[in-house]
């Protein structure tokens, strides 16, 4: 015990203390759920399960309805707790969190009976059999979700795991605990049936319990903190889902429409403070538009305005997790030691009392630097004069990520083609981010932004084992296979197999 410490027995409980980033206020204070906390989350969902998967697909909907008409309802109040651990303006987590998640539950809601349904295979060779696949919910699914969209992306999540019949144990950011405790508190009083939708408060140590007690994790954050994930989940051989950061080129081609390309870089740079997986994280611009292009960003991004959510219409709000603007602070140094160019911002403000840096944009710089190569996460866009369209596509390969991607050019077909030689999960052709929106098709990385997907028919059966069931048609009283071998059936085998040989001498003679 400390000296001078009260001679108490009760135990000191760790709490997690929530500040505002905006204001560096403090906004609460949440417990820390240990093993066994989890372990009795766990032992809640599963009595839940067998009840919310009975129900049905329609009932599910149902329910998930009247959960998306509390949290129109509720709109204010989630604004203001999002925005309070967040630092982003209410209008961003409207856009960018409430109306992403209203929308998937309609989309889940409506497609998940059709994703889920058994699906017939007619076999090619053994047509004396019926076959088909069908979908079992994962009973205990463990979300363990980042700080960036603190709501859409733990509540957001589970709705596809919740239309399959899951029941869903979220770990939340330690930074951002509120958001995803309010969304599953407005859920229950909506009507979500006790047990399915739990959240359980804590650091990293309370997402490996998790880990240990689901029964399939669904994991978004760092590559850093996947790589634990994944290792945990292989010792206990659990099927895990891993969304993770991002890299993401912007490459704008000599014939691209530049006015819109730049407000979308602007945009795609800076949008939640530039704390977004999918964020424009670099630029490449072919040789002859790249000045009319740098001009048109760095003139947009000056009028940008940026300031806590409350005083009055900002575009750019706080970033969020402190350690987070010291990296920032450090891309920038480093691009700037090494020869980089600041024309607008590069700096943290000093003149307010929360986590802001400035919209920034940097030129001159190469792969040399630390922010044309790690994830930067923050409202830094560094922007590269490339030769051609060649030079801009081996640049943007040039990374360990693979998360998302945006070529601008009016020749649609030309970006098609540049399209699919971008070594990146998603490529948007003259838009940027917007893919997050459309759910009919998958989201996820390549190389290590990513082991898995969001969104699409695979988005909704990860959440669920897979069953091959194949029947037997017609009831004979053997196969040709089964036993007793005879030396006839050896020799038809022996035939058979000739006949996958190619050329005629082969199937009908053997080698
Ligand atoms: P982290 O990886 O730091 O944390 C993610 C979650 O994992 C948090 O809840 C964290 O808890 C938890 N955690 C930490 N250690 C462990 C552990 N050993 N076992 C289990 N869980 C653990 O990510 P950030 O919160 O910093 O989020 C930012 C990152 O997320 C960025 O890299 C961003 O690109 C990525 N991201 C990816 C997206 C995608 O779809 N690909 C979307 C959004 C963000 P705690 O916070 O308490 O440490």
């Amino acid at each position: 015990m400390a000296h001078g410490a009260p001679l108490s027995e009760a135990p000191i409980r760790p709490v997690i203390s929530v500040k505002n980033p905006a204001t560096g206020a403090p906004v609460a204070d949440y417990p820390v759920a240990d093993r066994e906390a989890v372990a009795a989350a766990a032992a809640r969902a599963r009595r839940a399960q067998p009840g919310w998967a009975a129900v049905g697909f329609a009932e599910r909907a149902r329910i998930l309805r009247q959960v998306r008409d509390k949290l129109v309802d509720e709109k204010d109040r989630i604004c203001a707790v999002v925005s309070g651990e967040t630092g982003k303006p209410h209008h961003d987590v409207i856009t960018n969190e409430l109306l992403f998640l209203c929308d998937a539950i309609g989309f889940w809601g409506k497609r998940a009976a059709r994703y889920l349904s058994d699906e017939r295979a007619r076999p090619h060779l053994l047509k004396n059999k019926r076959a088909y696949v069908s979908y079992h919910p994962y009973p205990v699914v463990g979300i363990i979700g980042p700080w960036n969209f603190p709501f859409n992306l733990t509540i957001g999540e589970a709705i596809p795991a919740l239309m399959a019949g899951c029941t869903v144990i979220i770990k939340p950011s330690e930074v951002t605990p509120g958001s995803a405790l309010l969304g599953a508190e407005l859920a229950a009083a909506a009507g979500l049936p006790s047990g399915v939708l739990q959240v359980v408060t804590g650091y990293g140590e309370t997402g490996q319990h998790v880990i240990d007690f689901a029964d399939m994790i669904c994991f978004t954050g760092s590559v850093a903190t996947g790589r634990k994930v994944a290792e945990r989940c292989g010792q206990l051989l659990k099927p895990v889902t891993l969304e993770l950061g991002g890299k993401d080129p912007m490459i704008v081609l000599r014939d691209a429409d530049l006015e819109r390309a730049s407000s979308a870089c602007v945009y795609g740079g800076l949008v939640n403070a530039g704390q977004v997986c999918i964020s424009v994280e670099r630029v490449y611009v072919e040789e002859p538009v790249y000045d009319a292009f740098v001009q048109k960003v760095v003139d947009k991004v000056r009028h940008v305005r940026q300031g806590p959510p409350g005083a009055g219409l900002v575009e750019v709000g706080a970033m969020t997790f402190p350690p987070q603007i010291d990296k920032v602070e450090r891309h920038v140094a480093d691009a700037m030691a090494h020869g980089a160019r600041v024309l607008v911002g590069g700096k943290r403000r000093t003149d307010l009392p929360g986590l802001y840096f400035e919209p920034t944009v940097l030129v001159d710089v190469n792969h040399d630097m630390d922010v044309m190569r790690d994830e930067t996460f923050g409202p830094v866009i560094p922007i590269m004069r490339v030769r051609d369209e060649e030079e801009a596509i081996h640049l943007a390969n040039d990374s360990r990520y693979g998360l998302d991607a945006s070529v601008w050019t009016k020749d649609l077909a030309r970006g098609a083609r540049v399209a699919r030689r971008v070594q990146s999960g998603a490529v948007c052709v003259n838009d940027v981010m917007v893919n997050f929106a459309v759910t009919e098709v998958p989201m996820g990385g390549w190389k290590e932004s990513g082991v898995g997907h969001r969104h699409g028919p695979g988005g909704i059966r990860k959440f669920c084992a897979q069953q091959t069931v194949v029947i037997d048609r017609f009831g004979t009283r053997s196969e040709i296979n089964w036993w007793p071998m005879t030396p006839r059936k050896v020799k038809l085998f022996r035939r058979v197999l000739n006949l996958f040989g190619s050329g005629w001498r082969r199937k009908l003679l053997g080698s």
